[in-house]
C-alpha cells in the first residue's frame, strides 16, 4: 500500500467541508459531575410500566430470565423500530452523502486482529475471594473504596483479589467442528464492516469523499455487569454511521456531527436539560481516536452515555489494508490524488436511545376521575414518530351496531398508520391504557356516530382535548395533527 502523507495534500477547498450550521447544545468537560440529582422518574416505575404494558421483558423468563437478555414485545419492537427509522430517515432519506450496509454479524477473525479487538477489546474482572462473585474493576473498587456487600464474609465488604484483563467478545465455532481454525466472533459493534467494505462500497455507490455508511444491527459484548434494564445489555443493536472525509477536514466534520446528533435527540422530543455533551479526557480516548465526545443524557441512575462521536483518523482503513494487503485508500480524480481518508464516527445504541425516550417522556399527572375526582394517570408523551400506535379505535362498548362502524374506521386508518381496535372495559380504562403506552390519539365511535352523523369524537394525548370529525375527513384530520416530519 502507497503510504501517504496528509500533509501533502493540496488545500481544502469548500466540497472538503462541511456545511455551516449553529446548534445551541450543552458541552460540559470529562469530569464533570455525573450525578442525576433527584429525579421525577425511577428505573423501576419504567421498568415495571414495560413489563405490564408488555413493552419489554426479561428473555426466556418462564425459565428464570437470562441476565443482561431482553425481549421486546408489540409495543416495544414497535418503539425500537421508530427509533431505527428515525435514525435512518436522518442519516440516509435526508441526505445524499450516506448509504446503507448491512453486513454479517460474523466476520473473518482477522478483522478483529486487525481492529484491536482481541489485544484490547477487555474489562479489568475483579473476584470477591470469599464469595466468588464477580464483577467490573472500576464499579465495584471506587478510589480505595470496595463498594459491594458480601452475603458471605464476617466483614461487611467483598474481599477482591487482584483483577485480570477479560474480553468481551463472545467466541463461537463455523462448522461442525470446534477446533482453533474454526473460532469466530460474534461482532461486538456494527462498525468493522464499514471499513473492510469500504472500497467496495465506494466504488459501487459512486460515492465522493466526503461520504458516509451507515448501519444498524445486533450487536454483542459479554458485559461482565449488565444492568440498568436496556443500559448495559449482553446483546443489542446499534446505529453507527462511519463519515469519510479528506484528512485536514476531520475537526470541522467532528463537529459539525456532534451538532446533527444533538439536534435528533431535541427534534424527537428529548428535554434539553437532560442532555449534554462530555469530552473524553486523554486517559480515557480509545485507542484509535484523536478526539471523542459522548452525549449524555440525565437517566435515573446517572448522567451516562447515549452515543459516541470520535474522530477515529484513518486508524482503522491503515490497519484493514496493513492485514488484508489490500488498498484502502481513495483516489480524488479531480485532483488526481490519493490518500486514506480520515473518518469521524456517530456510534449510537438503539436500547439506549430507546430507555432514554421512554424515560423523558414518562409523566405522571392528575385528570379527572369518571366518579368527578380525581384521578393519577401515566403517561408517555413520546414524539409522534416514536410512538408505537398512532391511534386506537375505541367503540363506546361492544354494542353490535358499533363494533362494525368501528372496524371500518381502524380498516381505514391501517392503511397509512399502525393502529390498535381496541373494545374490552370502560372508556376510561382505555383511555388510560393507551395513554400509558404514548397513543397519541384516540378515536371514539358512539350511538352518535352510527344514528346521527357518520363523526367520531378525537381526543388527543396531551391535552385530553376531545373534537368530533367526520369519518370522511378523519384521514386528513390525522394527516394534519399527527407530527411525522
Ligand atoms: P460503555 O462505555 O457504556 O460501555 P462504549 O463507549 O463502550 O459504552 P461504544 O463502543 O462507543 O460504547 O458503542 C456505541 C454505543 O453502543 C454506546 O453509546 C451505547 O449506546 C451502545 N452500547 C454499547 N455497549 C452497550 C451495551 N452493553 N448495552 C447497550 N448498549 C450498548
Amino acid at each position: 500500500m502507497t503510504q501517504l502523507d496528509p500533509s501533502a495534500l493540496s488545500d481544502l477547498t469548500e466540497g472538503d467541508l462541511p456545511p455551516e450550521t449553529d446548534v445551541d447544545l450543552v458541552h460540559v468537560p470529562a469530569d464533570a459531575d455525573t450525578s442525576a440529582g433527584s429525579h421525577d422518574t425511577s428505573m423501576d416505575a419504567i421498568v415495571e410500566l414495560c413489563k405490564r404494558r408488555g413493552l419489554i421483558f426479561q428473555s426466556s423468563e418462564i425459565y428464570g430470565g437470562l441476565r443482561g437478555a431482553w425481549d421486546y414485545g408489540p409495543l416495544g419492537a414497535a418503539l425500537k423500530d421508530n427509533v431505527k427509522d428515525a435514525w435512518k430517515r436522518d442519516m440516509l432519506q435526508l441526505r445524499g452523502d450516506v448509504v446503507q450496509l448491512d453486513a454479517a454479524i460474523l466476520m473473518h477473525p482477522r478483522v478483529w486482529e486487525a481492529s484491536g479487538h482481541v489485544e484490547g477489546f477487555t474489562d479489568p474482572l475483579t473476584e470477591c475471594r470469599t464469595c466468588n462473585a464477580r464483577f467490573r474493576e472500576d464499579q465495584a473498587v471506587q478510589g480505595d473504596a470496595k463498594t459491594y456487600e458480601c452475603p458471605r464474609s464476617d466483614y461487611s465488604l467483598c474481599d477482591f483479589g487482584p483483577a485480570r484483563q477479560f474480553n468481551l467478545m463472545f467466541q463461537t465455532h463455523v462448522g461442525p467442528t470446534e477446533e482453533s481454525g474454526s473460532k469466530v466472533w460474534m461482532r461486538p459493534e456494527t462498525a468493522q464492516a464499514m471499513f473492510v467494505d469500504f472500497a467496495h462500497v465506494q466504488l459501487t455507490s459512486r460515492q465522493k469523499v466526503p461520504f458516509g455508511i451507515a448501519q444498524v444491527g445486533k450487536s454483542f459484548r459479554n458485559e461482565i455487569t449488565p444492568r440498568n434494564f436496556i443500559f448495559r445489555v449482553r446483546e443489542f443493536e446499534q446505529m453507527e454511521m462511519e463519515f469519510f472525509v479528506r484528512p485536514g477536514a476531520d475537526e470541522q466534520w467532528h463537529e459539525y456531527w456532534i451538532g446533527q446528533r444533538w439536534d435528533w435527540y431535541i427534534r424527537l422530543g428529548m428535554r434539553r436539560e437532560n442532555l449534554r455533551i462530555r469530552d473524553h479526557a486523554a486517559d480515557e480516548l480509545s485507542h484509535y481516536a484523536k478526539h471523542t465526545v459522548d452525549v449524555e443524557y440525565r437517566f435515573p441512575f446517572a448522567w451516562s452515555e447515549l452515543e459516541g462521536i470520535a474522530n477515529r483518523t484513518d486508524f482503522d482503513l491503515n490497519r484493514h489494508a496493513e492485514y488484508s494487503g489490500k488498498d484502502l485508500s481513495y483516489y480524488d480524480g479531480e485532483r488526481d490524488e490519493r490518500y486514506v481518508p480520515y473518518v469521524v464516527e456517530p456510534a449510537a445504541g438503539v436500547d439506549r436511545a430507546a430507555l432514554a425516550f421512554l424515560v423523558d417522556a414518562y409523566r405522571v399527572e392528575e385528570a379527572p376521575s369518571a366518579k368527578g375526582g380525581t384521578d393519577r394517570r401515566v403517561l408517555l408523551k413520546l414524539h409522534h414518530r416514536l410512538a408505537p400506535t398512532k391511534a386506537a379505535i375505541l367503540p363506546l362498548s361492544r354494542n353490535d351496531k358499533l363494533v362494525p362502524t368501528a372496524r371500518e374506521v381502524a380498516d381505514l386508518l391501517r392503511r397509512r398508520w399502525t393502529v390498535q381496535y381496541d373494545d374490552a372495559g370502560s372508556i376510561g380504562k382505555r383511555y388510560r391504557r393507551q395513554d400509558e403506552v404514548g397513543t397519541p390519539f384516540c378515536v371514539t365511535v358512539d350511538f352518535q356516530t352510527v344514528e346521527e352523523d357518520r363523526a367520531v369524537t378525537i381526543r388527543d394525548r396531551d391535552e385530553m382535548t376531545q373534537e368530533r370529525v367526520s369519518i370522511d375527513r378523519l384521514v386528513e384530520y390525522l394527516d394534519d395533527h399527527l407530527d411525522l416530519d
